[in-house]
């Protein structure tokens, strides 16, 4: 038996406000685009938002269904929307946050297996990494540059050999 370790990296902000312009803006786009949630089921709201290269910002937010399987996530939303719309447009970082008002969220709300999957997947797309930046309120912001770290078992068809 080999017991093996892997190590992941991220960056804890105390606040948005420590992050640069460029990162404060996005930050402040993913909360826009939370207003745009349509989550009556959960009643957690999720707003996502992706700089692209050229400037141009594409806003994403959970959308919820009765039928509760057909719903996506914010993340998707917007991941989905960029390949769709501006794939040759890389996505240059990702912001997301989210708010309830059934409880207080202390810390960011990290992206779920599917959403980091397809973001693996834009990454491969445009052959380079997404910077993403988790936030809620007030609270501490944690920020990664590229996918890996959070997802590090991800499944790319060139490990399967
Ligand atoms: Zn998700």
């Amino acid at each position: 038996m080999t017991n093996h370790e892997i190590k992941i990296n991220f960056w804890e902000y105390a606040s948005v406000k420590e992050l640069d312009t460029i990162d404060q803006d996005l930050c402040v786009e993913a909360v826009k685009a939370m207003k745009n949630s349509h989550s009556p089921y959960s009643k957690f709201r999720v707003g996502a938002a992706l700089l692209l290269k050229s400037g141009k910002i594409i806003q994403g937010s959970n959308q919820e269904n009765v039928a509760y399987p057909s719903g996506l996530c914010a993340e998707r939303v917007a991941l989905f929307y960029w390949g769709a719309n501006h794939p040759d447009d890389p996505i240059v970082s990702m912001a997301v946050t989210a708010h309830t008002d059934e409880f207080e969220l202390k810390r960011p709300v990290t992206s779920c297996g599917s959403c980091l999957q397809v973001l693996a997947e834009c990454e491969k797309m445009q052959n380079q990494p997404v910077k993403v930046i988790l936030f809620v309120g007030q609270g501490p912001v944690w920020v990664t540059n590229g996918i890996e770290s959070f997802l590090p078992f991800l499944f790319f068809e060139e490990r399967l050999s």
